[in-house]
């Protein structure tokens, strides 16, 4: 696209706020802005206006259908189409569209995971319109995003839990800045997901029952070469892939996600995408609406874009590093400013961001579990299972300062003294920045880097927002309780104290590292190394009554997000499961078999001339030995998945699929991939990781 393309293409499927602007009349405008910007209610009146100049807007851009976009606890996005028409009695159409269909929307979607919820509520569920996510043109349909909840109010999505999360840390923050003489109109959460995928050729994949049917392959061996020449990373652009970012670009544009940087990743086939940061809960629609466009792009160009966390072995899986930072007024508040005197609310956020991830790092781990990401955490590709946060070179002997400096008081000058002021160009040239840490401080925002790559953003966010929020408010209350002394005095100290208190979570070192794993046992530091491992966490009453206390999900409602998860797992690894017994019956087992006969023909027919077939013989025997490992590994797989499903509690089937059905899997692909290599080529019956992985 030309460069006036681009300025006149971005945003134009996008309602925006320009649009609303040129089309509303202007009490309208103003009323729907401060309903914006305010977080208020809006009423039905103004929803009429709204709908007929949204309408008017998407026919004109060839839209014929609108839908309520929604994410369910299954994390992906919903949809059901209704379209504009609205038959008259002399039998032509009007396309119509009201405000009650804009505002709130009754989807039948009993079938969506629900926890449990539901069936003890009323049946229904409801989708609401969330105004600070504008709404976008897609495929011809209106699409205006939406939370997800029941008819008494449960959550059922999770943008509900990450919106109520983001009011809860508005309201405690402003606190917190009052204390500092600073009023902002709005504090928000800055989300910057960096999307790791991997594109594969269309023909690889559908020949891969596995890929079609769990996102990853479950067999394969080696590849003759992974990325041990780190040539990929960085390196230079497919141009099949290149004609795919470009085509993705342009179309992120149109829907005014700001894609910015794409780059190949370590892998083979690994490439990611970078947005410019945007408002939490419209980074994370935007991040949803990119991975979307993501697969259905990939299919323009005879690729498939996978992703799984972990689509292949033996090479790096894919995450998505959650940038996140929080700002008043668009002032980012962990940019620790070129005034001395923003030092001290720096320091403030700061110290409530460690107390937060050490406190609640169970959550935090909890809120990136699942089965795909298991083959990530601690498999030194990605952050180790335990959570720790990195402060960094230029920052942590600050800490380190405010720490011993337990009897001094703190004065502004002695704030400049540490250098604070300095600090954010210090960061802009400090490239040298720990990969291996799940949490870290990058200059003027964390990074949480354990999500998943096919993972909605919302729970990680959720958690962090709620757990900031208490930390905000314990920093209100401790100020409070000591109003007759300094107040610059009393800040000080609530960050050196906090700042001790949580300095265990603080860890620079080599995450990768096994001395790691037993010092943070030491420290005490939670190691929850599987899904089963960690979702307890959700349930736990510390984090139930946390939850509770800001509001953003109830005790009914963790339960069932916590049946919700479980079942999840037990479903993946199940599905995983299936998948394997029926490629091992149906195809690597004829296809030994068969192969097993040609070499034994081979072997019979030159011995019929008096020939020897010493290699062969030995051929025949590996590869009878084989079948029949492989029969009997299938066999007991099939007997543990039985014996797995057949356990009702959640937490039980989710221990038995960990303990028993994925062992039993890890054996199956073993015997396989060791009969992959002693087989030819032709009579393999799926593509294997050479062909995948190396494609020109
Ligand atoms: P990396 O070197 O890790 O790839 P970059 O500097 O390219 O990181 O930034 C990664 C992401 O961080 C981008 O999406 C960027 O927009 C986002 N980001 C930058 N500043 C902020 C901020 N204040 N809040 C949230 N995200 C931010
Ligand atoms: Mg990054």
């Amino acid at each position: 696209m030309t460069q006036d393309k681009v300025t006149e293409e971005f945003g134009s499927l996008v309602f925006s706020d320009a649009d609303m602007r040129k089309r509303l009349p202007k009490p309208t405008y103003i009323e729907l802005s401060r309903v914006i910007k305010e977080g208020k209610p809006i009423d039905l009146d103004i929803a009429n206006e709204v709908a007929h100049a949204m309408k008017e807007w998407a026919l004109e851009r060839g839209a014929t259908h609108f839908t309520h976009w929604f994410q369910p606890l299954n994390g992906i996005t919903s949809e059901k189409h209704d379209s504009f028409i609205t038959p008259q009695d002399d039998g032509t159409v009007l396309m119509a569209f009201s405000g009650k269909e804009l505002v709130q929307g009754e989807p039948d979607a009993s079938s969506l995971p629900n926890g449990g919820l539901r069936a003890t509520f009323e049946a229904r569920g409801y989708t609401v319109w969330d105004p600070m996510s504008p709404a976008f043109i897609k495929d011809e349909v209106l699409c205006i995003p939406t939370a997800f909840i029941s008819y008494t109010g449960e959550a059922l999505d999770k943008k509900t839990p990450l919106l109520r999360s983001q009011v809860a840390l508005e309201k405690q923050a402003k606190r917190a800045l009052a204390l500092f003489g600073r009023e902002p109109k709005r504090v928000t959460t800055t989300i910057g997901p960096e999307q790791e995928y991997f594109l594969i050729r269309e023909e690889d994949y559908a020949a891969r029952p596995d890929l079609i049917l769990t996102g990853r392959t479950l067999f394969g061996s080696e590849p003759s070469k992974g990325q041990e020449l780190e040539e990929h990373y960085f390196g230079a652009i497919r141009p099949t892939v290149s004609e795919f970012m470009k085509e993705l670009d342009d179309e992120l544009w149109k829907l005014a996600v700001p894609a910015k940087t794409k780059h190949n990743e370590v892998a083979p086939c690994q490439h990611e995408l970078a947005p410019v940061f945007e408002n939490g809960s419209l980074a994370v629609d935007d991040n949803l609406l990119t991975m979307e466009k993501m697969r259905l792009i990939a299919s323009h160009h005879g690729l498939v874009c996978l992703q799984h966390e972990k689509p292949f072995e033996y090479v790096n899986g894919s995450g998505k590093h959650d940038n996140w930072s929080i700002s008043a007024d668009g002032r980012n508040l962990l940019e620790p400013g070129p005034h001395p005197e923003d030092n001290l609310q720096f320091l403030v956020f700061l110290a409530c961001l460690v107390a937060a991830v050490d406190e609640h790092a169970d959550l935090m781990r909890m809120s990136v579990a699942s089965a795909g990401n298991d083959h990530r955490l601690g498999a030194n590709e990605a952050p180790p299972a335990i959570v720790s946060v990195f402060l960094g070179d230029a920052l942590t002997p600050v800490v380190e300062a405010l720490i011993h400096k337990e009897h001094a008081e703190a004065s502004e000058a002695e704030l400049v003294d540490l250098g604070i002021p300095q600090l954010p160009a210090i960061f802009r040239d400090n490239t040298d920045r720990n990969r291996t840490s799940p949490f870290a401080f990058t200059g003027n925002k964390f990074e949480f880097r354990m999500c998943g790559s096919q993972q909605n953003l919302s729970d990680p966010n959720t958690v962090l927002n709620t757990a900031v929020a208490e930390q905000c408010e314990r920093f209100c209350d401790y100020v409070a309780a000591r109003a007759d002394e300094d107040f610059q005095t009393v800040a000080m100290r609530f960050v050196r104290h906090t700042l001790r208190d949580h300095r265990r979570i603080i860890f620079d070192g080599n995450g990768y590292s096994a001395e790691w794993e037993a010092e943070a046992e030491r420290r005490g530091l939670p190691n929850l190394k599987t899904t089963p491992d960690a979702l307890p966490a959700l349930i736990d009453p510390t984090n139930i009554a946390l939850f509770e206390k800001y509001g953003v999900l109830s005790e009914a409602e963790l339960h069932a997000r916590y049946v919700a998860k479980a079942e999840q797992y037990a479903k993946l690894i199940n599905i995983e499961a299936n998948t394997m017994t029926y490629m091992a019956r149906h195809m690597y087992l004829p296809a030994i078999t068969a192969y097993s006969g040609k070499v034994a023909s081979i072997v019979a027919t030159k011995s019929g001339l008096g020939i020897t077939s010493t290699v062969e013989t030995k051929l025949v025997r590996s590869l009878t030995e084989g079948v029949e490992r492989v029969w009997s590994l299938t066999h007991d797989l099939e007997k543990t998945i039985a014996a797995t499903r057949a356990i009702d509690d959640p937490a039980e089937r989710d221990d038995a699929c960990r303990d028993l059905v994925i062992p039993a899997m890890d054996a199956l692909r073993a015997a396989i991939d060791k009969m992959e290599v002693l087989c030819s080529k032709d009579c393999w019956p799926v593509p294997s990781y050479n062909d995948m992985l190396f494609y020109v």
